[in-house]
């Protein structure tokens, strides 16, 4: 044998010895690979976490107390949105004040619309309080109410969407995330019932609002939750505006108003001054109040604070 061919074959020996090392070697670490998602909103995290858990590694941009509307970008943000692999938004216009340039920046493509590392919770739910007139350019709701998070059967939609989504980039751990979203969707028909009886005896009671944030929630569950102390979503109360709500809601008898963190309670005090009304701090974010860290706890306590402060 040729000493050349022998030297070459040892060589060839020792080369398949080095890659079947590394492979084993790497194995674990292709094996524990996470999932890169990033999520504009804590509602949206928290839906990830329930179907990802912990094969995701996850990064939320907004807090809780922030308004979903205007958030202050940081430039951690480009650099998240860079390295992700998957991008949960809401749409419908809630981030169309701060992703759009951010997603510019970050150069991402995997997060393009259509693309299996893009969920777009929007796409596919029918949008209520669609303007039929042209809006003023500093109207939050451009296109119709963006927060439909809020409402649990919208969100085991959402998390069908987000599971479809891991599984495509990650299928080696399909049943993993199917399973969890089947887990989360039981949690949340299980409650629903619940949720449903404590507005049972409710329906027909008006509820006044900070924000218009709630109007899936108020739907879902037979609530009117339809008077506002901004003169429209985005646009901060005015003298005028305030007084008609006063009038209004001395005139139909509304003794409760829901206040978001990041909202002027200040004002909201004032409006229940003149109308011996209550004013009530809630989330629609996990995080925004004590005692909520996911999903359905969010829902869970709007439900019991509202119910209670109705009755
Ligand atoms: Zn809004």
């Amino acid at each position: 044998m040729p000493a050349v061919a022998y030297l070459s074959r040892n060589r060839q020996k020792a080369l398949f010895h080095y890659s079947l090392t590394s492979f084993l070697l790497l194995c674990p670490l292709i094996a524990q690979a996470k999932l890169h998602v990033v999520a504009t909103l804590p509602d949206l995290g928290s839906l990830a976490r329930e179907i990802g858990k912990e094969k995701i590694d996850i990064v939320v941009l907004a807090k809780p107390n922030d308004d979903p509307h205007f958030i202050d970008p940081r430039p951690d943000f480009v650099a998240s949105l860079h390295d992700a692999d998957v991008l949960i938004d809401a749409g419908a216009g809630l981030e169309v004040g701060w992703l759009p340039p951010l997603l510019e920046k970050a150069r991402n493509p995997q997060l393009g619309i259509g693309k299996s590392g893009r969920v777009k919770a929007s796409q596919g739910i029918r949008l209520m309080n669609i303007p039929t007139t042209v809006t003023r350019a500093s109207d939050a709701h451009p296109s119709g109410n963006p927060h439909f998070i809020v409402d649990p059967v919208v969100a085991k939609t959402i998390a069908q969407r987000i599971a479809k989504s891991f599984t495509a980039l990650d299928p080696s751990n399909a049943a993993f995330y199917d399973a969890n979203c089947k887990k989360f969707e039981t949690a949340i028909d299980a409650k629903l019932q619940w949720w449903r009886g404590a507005f049972q005896l409710l329906q027909d009671q008006h509820v006044a609002a900070y924000h218009d944030s709630w109007p899936y929630f108020a739907h879902r569950f037979g609530l009117k939750i339809d008077i506002f102390l901004e003169p429209s979503p985005g646009n901060p109360p005015t003298p005028s505006h305030l007084t008609e709500v006063i009038q209004k809601m001395k005139r139909d008898h509304i003794k409760l108003i829901l206040v978001e963190p990041y909202q002027d309670r200040r004002i909201a005090e004032k409006v229940a001054r003149s109308t011996e009304a209550t004013v009530v701090e809630v989330s629609q974010f996990p995080g925004g109040m004590p005692g909520t860290d996911n999903y359905t706890s969010v829902v869970n306590q709007l439900v019991k604070l509202l119910a209670d402060a109705m009755k």
